[in-house]
Formats: C-alpha cells, structure tokens, sequence
C-alpha cells in the first residue's frame, strides 16, 4: 500500500535547485539564495554565527521578542551589540538608524526584524537601507513575517542576509526555510574564523560544498515533505500573483484595524500608527480592567480554528493578536474574528456596536490604501 506522504521518491539535486530559483524569483533577487532544512530560526542564527565575532560591532534593532534574541546570539558570539529599542507600539525609524550610526560610528553589522507578527508593527526597511548602505555595514534582515504580506527586496534595499520562513503570509510549511546572501556576506563569514564550519548551523559548508559546486550534489538528504510543501506554496502564490497576495493581507490588517475601532468596546489597535501596522497580523489592546488571555479564551469557544492569541509573555495580559496570514487574509475570517471579539467583550458587560464593526471591515477592505496601508 502506498502512501502520499511516506513513500516519497528522493529529492534530486535539480528539483532542490530549482526550488531555491523560484524563492529567489520571488524575492526579486540576483544572491545567492540557500534553502535551509529546518524553521527560520536555522537561518537566522546561522548567519548570525558566520558573520560576528569578537571584532564585530552591531546594531541590533529591537521592535519585538525576536531582536532580543538576536542580541543575545550577538553576545553570545562576542560582538560589541548597540541595542536600538522602541516601544512595541511603534516602529524604528532610519533617523534613529542615522543617530546611533553618528553615536558609534564602527558599527559594522545591523540587524533588524522587517515586520512583528509577535507585536504587529513593520518597519521602514528601505529607508533604513540607506542608512545602512551609507555607512557600509552589513544588513541582516528577518523577513519572516514580511515575505508574502508585503514586499521584500534585498537587492533594491542593500540586505545582505534575508532570510524568510514559509509559514506566515507565504501559507506553506513551517519545517524549512531560505536566506538570499549577498557577496559582502560571503566575504565577511569566509573571513570569520568563528563562523561555523563542518555544522548543521553552517552556511558556509553550503556555500563550499552546494553553490560553489554548481548545485550538483546535495549536502544530507533534503526534507522531501518540506520541499514538497515548499514547492507548492511557492506554486499557489504565484498562481494567485504576488501583489494579489499582498493586497490581501493589507486588506487584512486594514479591515481588522477598521474593524476593531469600530466595534468599540474599549478595544485599540496596539501599534498607533497604521502606516507602522504590519499587514500580516493586527495587535489590540484591550481595556485596562480586561484581561486579553481571558477574551480571547471566551472568543475561541464559539470557533476554536480562529487564528486570534493573546500576546506573548508579558503581553498576555493587555495584547490580543489577529493573525490574519496565509489562508486566513480572507474578508469572513477577519469578520468572525472581530465577530466572537464582539461577543466576549459584550460578555464582559462592555458596550459594542457588532454591525458597525461589519461595515467598517467591509469598507476598509475594500479601500485599505485609505486607513493608511499601501498594500501592494
Ligand atoms: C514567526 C516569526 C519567526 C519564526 O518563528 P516561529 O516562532 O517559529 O513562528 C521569526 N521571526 C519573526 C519576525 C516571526 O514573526
């Protein structure tokens, strides 16, 4: 008896490349772009590890959880690391890029998180770009969240490292991700005695053993599942059109942020600013005397499969994330969410105008470059 998902032929060298063209493709880039076995977080700490060491003097930008830890993967491998914070409530900025490139001017490597589904804001990439380009350091960008949701464009935005994962706004698998590296990037790793090499965390090996080798010979047996799920998703986005996908999840965020102020309730958009909403997922904060893991607990019992969390960690309490990516950038599944917020809080005894809500979801969605999102 066969089966769809065991009994798989093995995955050739050709198919494996060709896979990485069609991400490249969709990136609009000209790097070298490396599929990696295993969820973002491979990629980003192995380009972290091949490029700093103890010479290393990095700015790391922290809108979110994810900053914090590449900080720490910063540390951990002795760079000197300026953190950059901002409030979860906003965006950085390249003028606060520019100022701390004047207060330390040997800075060599900034890292940033493109957009936050953790805390729902996106940032000026290339603006930042500049910034960065000007000073010639070398830019790591976390596009996880980004990628599918809104453009991404590391060879117009100067990014060196770029690395994505499937399963936000891409809708694909969550086992296997990609980085696009730039030359600069090469050169630095190959010139860091510290990056790792002969190591599952080791892009280098990659670079040597599969690019260097023109793509003939794989390093281990690739994840067949994975590359299949890959492959497919990468398939539906461009049957449906990248810029299609994109309007959808600004459609998302628009209507959700629309939506939300609308119903009322004492329910706020998290990130003040529209423009510095991400498309991928809206953040809400709810009334003080309301507790967000309490809401949402009462708004999942009516349709556990919606894609709505309280926010993480300290955020549990006052954060409620609509996670409007992939599949669920759809117009009835930003209405039922906004539906059963509707109908917890009313059972908390708070005031909520339902139809409202609908009309002006429906409207923003329709409209999404009015309530401040560009889309695509
Ligand atoms: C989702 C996400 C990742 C991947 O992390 P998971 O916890 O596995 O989903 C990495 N970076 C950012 C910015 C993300 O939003």
């Amino acid at each position: 008896m066969s089966h769809p998902f065991l009994d798989l032929a093995p995955l050739s060298a050709g198919r494996f490349a060709a896979i990485e063209d069609r991400v490249a493709r969709l990136l609009g880039t000209r790097q070298d772009v490396l599929i990696t076995q295993g969820e973002a977080l491979l990629p980003l700490e192995g380009a972290i590890r091949g490029c700093a060491g103890p010479d290393t003097v990095a700015l790391n930008v922290v809108t979110g959880p994810y900053g914090q830890t590449f900080g720490d993967w910063l540390r951990d491998c002795g760079a000197t690391v300026h953190d950059l914070s901002v409030p979860f409530h906003t965006a950085v900025t390249a003028d606060l890029v520019r100022q701390a490139f004047a207060e330390h001017p040997e800075i060599d490597f900034v890292s940033l998180v493109h957009a936050e589904a953790a805390t729902g804001n996106t940032n000026p990439v290339a603006e930042i770009g500049e910034v960065v380009r000007e000073h010639g350091a070398l830019f790591y960008l976390d596009a996880v969240a980004s990628v599918g949701a809104e453009p991404v464009l590391p060879d117009a935005w100067g990014v060196d490292l770029c690395v994505i994962g499937a399963q936000k706004a891409m809708g694909g698998p969550a086992g296997v991700s990609a980085v696009s590296v730039s030359e600069r990037a090469w050169a630095r790793m190959a010139a860091n005695p510290g990056a790792p090499r002969r190591s599952y965390l080791s892009l280098l090996d990659w670079k040597e053993r599969w690019i260097d080798g023109g793509r003939r010979a794989l390093l281990h047996a690739p994840a067949q599942l994975e590359m299949l799920a890959l492959e497919a998703c990468v398939e539906r986005i461009e049957a449906e059109g990248l810029e299609t996908v994109m309007a959808r999840h600004a459609s998302a965020a628009a209507a959700t942020r629309a939506g939300a102020l609308a119903l009322g309730g004492g329910l706020e958009p998290y990130v003040h600013e529209a423009r510095e909403a991400a498309p991928v997922a809206t953040t809400l904060r709810v009334p003080a005397e309301l507790d967000a893991s309490e809401l949402v607990a009462r708004a999942l019992e009516s349709d556990p499969a919606l894609p709505m969390a309280a926010g993480g960690g300290a955020l549990a309490k006052e954060m409620i994330r609509v996670n409007h990516y992939g599949p669920d950038a759809t117009r009835g599944t930003v209405q039922s969410c906004l539906a059963a917020l509707g109908a917890a809080l009313a059972d908390k005894g708070r005031t909520t105008d339902p139809a409202a809500a609908r009309r002006a979801a429906e409207d923003a969605w329709e409209r999404p470059s009015a309530a401040g999102f560009a889309g695509a």
